[in-house]
């Protein structure tokens, strides 16, 4: 089955995935689609429109039991299949996605709230680039040796998969982040137990069945759906799932270590962040501006590497602020299938409360909102979703909570700053770490600035530009560990040294 070409796959279209409250969503267990043990199901609702349409498994540890025997059944003969033959299986996965461009965003649009535009251009793109790169990856993935002069030996190291990977994924990037977990464990040889976001279930659930027709051995992949609380607590403790890959809150996060440490699992955690976007006076203005917008608000301010605190030096200031409001003011908030949509539904009603209760905490520290700060009504069939105006506030200062904790919404902060040191300060205050921006064009000064950041991350004149090869994670309480490159390939295998005297 894996050597012909991919059968074209065809995903339900758009109004099937829409009328979804026809259709259960299933967990894919052992290479099958299968019900939840115990016949309960979780509401799924579109937050655009605020409708329940689908129905996803309310799963407990007796599935994620019967998806962790099936990884390990699965896992003596995946592991000794060659680097070559997982990696084209692998690649007809990527394949089977770009051919279901169009329906895969679709479902995450409606699943999340997020423009299709944008899940057409960057989420379901990604998702294939993440099987086709760790496909290919692990085949440059060598082992290294060591040739000892004088005492005639060599070393060399084996890389061994750990067995079964559990992999927890967020709702912000759904697809995106379920594959950028999955693909580097499966490439190794692991066999994977993973549970997406129960927010965000739909694309997981669909490319249940493109690995189904990729011909992904039953057992290599096993998806579980449901709560945190319940499956993804289950998967954590379970004594058999030996490393944890795990993308969402920090608090979440120091859970998962807590119940972790004391069986000495493997642990890779990608946690919240509270970004600053550094914009000195001799930045090339309107990159600066375009691309601010963009890092504040593109997916409603949802994702872990939005530049939420925006720090612009004193002369440039009401300059900055002045364009920067007035471009805000005019993005179109609306129906996140429309073209021209720009800032679409933020995930759930609950969500949007959190984000505006920082609003409201906002005002209480003393801040003013210059644009934003409320709810806002789509007319039409988005009458009842869950959108908030993009909102900027400024007159608080670098240490309020407003400007230390992350609201993970369309909402950012103005700060104006005097020195470089002031704000090297400002940028390290909060305890996250996960990514920063600067705009400057004295290249001199942007190294010597990004090199006291201490994030995990520093893009100096660009925002969001990766190169899969390179480490991606934080510092301090955005993470422990680095995916990307050969850091996940590495996080994903047990090195053993292997010494021979000759
Ligand atoms: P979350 O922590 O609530 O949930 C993430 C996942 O963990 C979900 O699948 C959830 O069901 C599961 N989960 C919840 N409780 C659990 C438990 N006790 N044990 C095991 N699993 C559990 O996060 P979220 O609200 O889905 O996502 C938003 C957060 O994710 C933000 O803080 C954001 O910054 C972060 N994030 C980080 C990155 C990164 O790469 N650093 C990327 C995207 C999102």
């Amino acid at each position: 089955k894996v050597t012909g070409p991919v059968k074209p796959v065809t995903l339900p279209s758009y109004t099937l995935i829409f009328n979804f409250s026809l259709v259960k969503l299933q967990n894919y267990i052992n290479g099958q689609l299968t019900e939840p043990t115990a016949g309960q199901y979780i509401n799924n609702y579109n937050p655009a429109t605020g409708e329940l349409y689908s129905y996803i498994p309310d799963s407990d540890e007796q599935d994620v039991e019967q998806a962790v025997k099936a990884a390990q059944a699965a896992f003596p003969s995946w592991s000794k299949t060659t680097a070559e033959k997982r990696g084209q299986i692998m690649m007809r996965i990527a394949d089977l996605i770009d051919q279901n461009l169009n329906r895969l965003a679709e479902a995450e649009s409606i699943d999340n709230g997020k423009p299709l535009k944008l899940a057409k251009k960057v989420d379901i793109p990604r998702a294939s680039s993440n099987m086709r790169f760790y496909g290919t990856a692990i085949q440059h993935f060598a082992s290294e040796a060591h040739y000892m002069e004088g005492t005639e030996a060599i070393n060399y190291t084996v890389r061994h998969p750990h067995g079964v990977a559990g992999c927890i994924s967020p709702w912000n990037l759904p697809l995106y982040l379920f594959t950028w977990k999955i693909a580097p464990a499966i490439a190794a040889g692991n066999c994977v137990v993973a549970k997406p976001s129960e927010i965000t279930p739909v694309t997981a659930y669909l490319l249940s069945e493109l690995c189904m027709e990729a011909g992904l051995p039953a057992g290599v992949l096993n998806i579980v759906h449901g709560y945190g609380h319940k499956v993804g607590a289950a998967i954590v403790a379970h004594p058999k799932v030996p490393v944890i890959s795990f993308t969402g809150g920090t608090k979440t996060g120091r859970s998962i270590a807590t119940t972790a440490a004391p069986m000495f699992k493997k642990l890779s955690l990608e946690l919240g962040g509270k970004n600053p976007n550094i914009i000195f006076a001799d930045c090339d203005f309107s990159n600066a501006l375009h691309t601010s917008i963009h890092s504040s608000f593109a997916n409603q301010g949802q994702i872990c590497l939005c530049g939420s605190r925006i720090f612009i030096e004193r002369s440039l200031y009401d300059k900055f602020k002045d364009a920067f409001i007035e471009k805000v003011k005019a993005l179109k908030i609306g129906d996140p299938l429309e073209d021209g949509t720009k800032v679409g539904a933020v995930v759930s009603e609950q969500h949007m409360q959190k984000v505006l209760s920082y609003v409201e905490l906002a005002k209480e520290e003393g801040g003013t909102i210059l644009t934003g700060g409320h709810q806002v009504q789509v007319q039409g069939r988005c009458a009842n979703g869950w959108f908030i105006a993009p909102t900027i506030i400024e007159g608080l200062s670098a240490e309020c909570r407003t400007n230390t904790e992350e609201i993970f919404g369309p909402v950012v902060t103005l700060i104006p700053f005097d020195t470089e040191k002031e704000v090297i300060e400002y940028a390290n205050c909060t305890a996250y770490g996960l990514s920063a921006t600067i705009w400057t064009q004295n290249l001199t000064r942007a190294h010597r600035v990004a090199h006291q950041i201490h994030s995990g991350i520093v893009w100096i004149n660009t925002w969001l530009l990766r190169d899969l090869r390179t480490p991606f994670g934080g510092m301090k309480s955005s993470g422990v560990g680095r995916e990307g490159g050969f850091e996940a390939l590495r996080f994903f295998t047990e090195p053993q040294n292997i010494c021979v005297k000759l």
